[in-house]
């Protein structure tokens, strides 16, 4: 938009302003429609979100930024650069991982310095570093497969794909045939690196044992695309992108919930908000889920709702920030601490729906980067395993939650962090009640809907309703999915659909 866009004389509500939501009113607006935003919450960010306690800065949600280039283009679209509304700095090493044996290993971009890193394992370090590199090239291959096709078109269904990809590659490019652990121990013999690789599910809140093979890519973008925190705190993402809604003009009305989305014969017409107020407009492009928006917003019948049982919650989190009043020097900026039994961790998370006994456990200690998150001489920790989304038939208590937590940090003391209840001043804990209430995300649900070859085939639902031609979906409960890089890329693709849409109609 380095020129004004062709004014289109049609409007768009989109509800909530998580990245998805805003990506989308950036887009749609370069595009020439007139956009309103309304968000429950009294500032815009959705799930990136902060808390400022005694010094120490919290990110709520998001710690990890990667693939800026789905950022920039979301900039370029509307004719600005990134780089004069948000900073990037590179994090190194990008993880480090904890064993309870006592084995760490970092993960390095720098190929000389990941090498070195490999010596400490034990066996062959050629044979190592062989393998670590053909596993890199296969999963180059796989993100470069989904990149030209489910990420830049935006497809959205099997068919579509098909489609695109036509049916050769799609059975013998794409792997699906193995999960993505089967097709990690295929390739790698170590224990640790095998951990490791499963591991990188947690971008989209999954089980390897459950995923595709291809999401196998996920290594690729941290190693080829970089490991990012932001300039000054998570945050300042969202600030950028508030300050690009001021100079795009897009006006959000904070402090209001939408109730409904109202019908018109057979498409929507607006929103209703929770004061009463009805806001009328030719699109409505919903960020919030889609499960809970089709139950609350739209009081679907259980004969449409059961249909989108398959795109069953992500996992969710116990999201702990502690303050402490020492430093461990150990942490990296990014640390894992991984479960004795990771298989097992995977099924009470994601089969049986229980809180893992010994779970895998993602910490971040940003003052590595940005020693402002914390007053001098302290520690800034946010712990975060990964547990089920409520299951409201047999919700977990409180005090299980607490107990969890309890088991976490008896974890975390046993492999190196000593006395870390003994030295934490400050403290904050989410469960998955708060992140549900907090964002109405379905179940507490932390990246939107789980990746499972079986369930759903690994896809989210599509971005245009099946039942309301002028109602589209934006956000981890759509393609391509959670993670903020994708739910900024599926706004940039909603806009495609809704241009497209427009030419059918006009
Ligand atoms: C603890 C945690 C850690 C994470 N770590 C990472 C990470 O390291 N890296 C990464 O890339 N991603 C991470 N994520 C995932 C990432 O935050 C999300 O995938 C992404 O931000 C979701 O964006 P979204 O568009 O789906 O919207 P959401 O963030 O879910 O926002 C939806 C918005 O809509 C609003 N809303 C909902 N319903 C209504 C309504 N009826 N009326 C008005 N407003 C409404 C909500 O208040 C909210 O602001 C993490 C998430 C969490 C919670």
């Amino acid at each position: 938009m380095s020129s004004q866009p062709e004014p289109r004389n049609k409007s768009v509500t989109v509800v909530g302003a998580g990245l998805g939501g805003l990506s989308a009113a950036v887009s749609l607006k370069a595009e020439g429609f007139d956009v309103t935003i309304v968000e429950k919450n009294e500032k815009i960010g959705g799930k990136l979100n902060f808390l400022e306690i005694d010094g120490f800065g919290f990110d709520l949600g998001p710690s990890i930024f990667t693939l800026p280039q789905f950022f920039q283009s979301l900039w370029e679209r509307a004719g600005k650069r990134m780089e004069d509304y948000v900073g990037l700095v590179p994090v190194s090493p990008h993880w480090r991982n904890f064993f309870e044996d006592g084995m760490v290993l970092d993960l390095y971009e720098d190929p000389a310095e990941m090498k070195a890193e490999l010596d400490k394992l034990p066996g062959d370090l050629e044979t190592h570093w062989k393998q670590f590199q053909e596993f890199l090239s296969y999963g180059r291959e796989q993100y470069h497969l989904i990149d030209e096709g489910y990420f830049a078109k935006g497809l959205d269904t099997v068919w579509e794909m098909i489609r695109h990809y036509g049916f050769f590659r799609m059975a013998f490019k794409m792997d699906h045939r193995q999960s993505m652990s089967e097709s990690i121990a295929s390739r790698i013999d170590d224990p640790y690196l095998r951990m490791i690789f499963e591991y990188f599910i947690k971008y989209v809140g999954s089980s390897a044992h459950d995923a595709p093979g291809y999401m196998n890519l996920m290594p690729i973008i941290q190693f080829d695309y970089g490991l990012w925190y932001v300039e000054g705190g998570m945050y300042n993402l969202a600030r950028g992108l508030g300050k690009l809604l001021d100079d795009l003009e897009i006006p959000v009305q904070f402090g209001h919930e939408v109730v409904s989305i109202d019908r018109s014969g057979k498409g929507v017409s607006g929103v209703t908000l929770d004061n009463g107020e009805k806001l009328t407009s030719d699109y409505v492009v919903c960020n919030m889920e889609v499960i809970p928006a089709y139950r609350k917003l739209l009081d679907e019948p259980e004969a449409f709702l059961d249909k989108l049982k398959k795109y069953k919650p992500a996992c969710s989190g116990l999201v702990i920030h502690l303050g402490t009043d020492r430093i461990y020097d150990q942490l990296a900026h990014h640390n894992f601490f991984y479960s004795k039994n990771q298989s097992k961790h995977f099924d009470s998370v994601f089969q049986q729906g229980k809180l893992p006994e010994d779970p895998t456990i993602y910490l971040v200690a940003p003052t590595r980067t940005d020693p402002t998150k914390a007053p001098e001489g302290h520690d800034n920790i946010k712990i975060l395993p990964h547990i089920p989304p409520i299951d409201p038939e047999n919700p977990h208590t409180h005090e299980e939650y607490m107990a969890l937590k309890e088991r976490v940090i008896d974890k975390l003391e046993r492999m190196g962090l000593t006395d870390l209840r003994k030295h934490t001043v400050v403290e904050d804990t989410l469960t998955p009640v708060d992140i549900e209430r907090m964002y109405n995300s379905n179940g507490g649900s932390v990246y939107g809907v789980v990746s499972d070859w079986d369930l759903n085939q690994a896809f989210k639902a599509p971005k245009q309703s099946s039942k309301y031609k002028n109602l589209f979906f934006t956000g981890g409960s759509v393609n391509p999915g959670g993670g903020m890089p994708m739910a900024i890329l599926c706004g940039q693709k909603v806009a495609d659909r809704v241009v497209k849409q427009e030419g059918k109609s006009s």
